[in-house]
């Protein structure tokens, strides 16, 4: 590591050895970061580290294991000595099988029918994983000149929407969605924790996005779903705390 590594600010992406995270990170290196690329596999986190070149490095990092979490903090103290920017991205739309449909998806996350199994699942990577690296990388963002964390939530999330008989989408409103409620308020809950300091935390959506999460049915790309997550990793000291939006502007809780 050279002085230059350190005097750079650096940047945590869970779960961007693929998807919306891949390109948050690829975003996040070209506005000069030094960029962990977070993935439960190594080998996948150390290819896509290299797709990226010389501003990333792979970082062993499974949000649902609180070893893997404690050790990645440590590690990034060891060798970066600094985070100012944390962006929660991983996660997961089912607990089954992979190469399921979106319709499959929905059906089988309905909360009439859905196991508890499958609840706790996703709860454990969309909810309480995030809570989990948040609060190991506080003590590095609260070092941090102006530590930002930005939550990668989901419009499909906003109990306002879904709880309007009008929105046709709400028929989709089950586990994955609730897990995205659910990381709503915890991002909330986090922002007004910190509100004091100088760290800032967002929730943003990305769109419906082409993606393994939703078998590739989704409409926008990766690009474009990285835009908002990474105008909230880039805030200045007067943007907001404590919101959520995606590209066209502020979203309904
Ligand atoms: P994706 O391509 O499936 O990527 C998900 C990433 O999360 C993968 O890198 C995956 O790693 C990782 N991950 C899953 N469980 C993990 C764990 N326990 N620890 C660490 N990493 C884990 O899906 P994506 O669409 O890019 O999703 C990224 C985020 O955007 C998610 O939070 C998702 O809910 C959100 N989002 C997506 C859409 C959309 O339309 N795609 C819309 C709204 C919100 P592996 O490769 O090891 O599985």
């Amino acid at each position: 590591m050279t002085h230059d590594d350190r005097a750079k600010p650096v940047a945590l992406v869970t779960g961007a050895n693929k998807g919306i995270g891949l390109q948050i990170a690829r975003d996040l290196a070209a506005h000069g970061f030094t960029v962990l690329v977070g993935s439960r596999s190594l080998q996948d986190g150390e290819t896509a580290a290299k797709s990226l070149g010389v501003n990333a490095r792979a970082i062993k990092l499974d949000v649902t294991d609180q070893a893997s979490v404690t050790a990645a903090a440590e590690r990034i103290r060891k060798e970066l000595g600094r985070l100012d920017v944390l962006v929660n991205n991983a996660g997961i739309s089912h607990a089954g099988k992979s190469g399921r449909s979106l319709q499959e998806i929905a059906q089988a996350g309905r909360m009439s029918v859905v196991s508890l199994d499958d609840v706790r699942a996703l709860f454990e990577t969309n909810v309480f994983g995030v809570i989990a690296v948040t609060q190991a990388m506080l003590p590095l963002l609260r070092e941090a000149p102006a530590g930002r964390i930005v939550n990668v939530s989901s419009t499909g999330g906003s109990l306002t929407w879904n709880s309007d008989p009008a929105n046709p989408h709400r028929k989709m409103f089950g586990t994955y969605s609730a897990s995205k409620t659910a990381l709503n308020a915890i991002t909330l809950a986090f922002a007004a924790d910190l509100e004091s300091t100088r760290i800032k935390v967002n929730a943003a959506c990305p769109g419906f996005t082409a993606t393994d999460l939703n078998n590739f049915q989704g409409t926008r790309t990766v690009q474009e779903a990285a835009r908002e997550p990474v105008r909230l990793a880039l805030l200045g000291p007067d943007g907001p705390t404590g919101t959520f939006s995606d590209e066209n502007g502020p979203v309904a809780w």
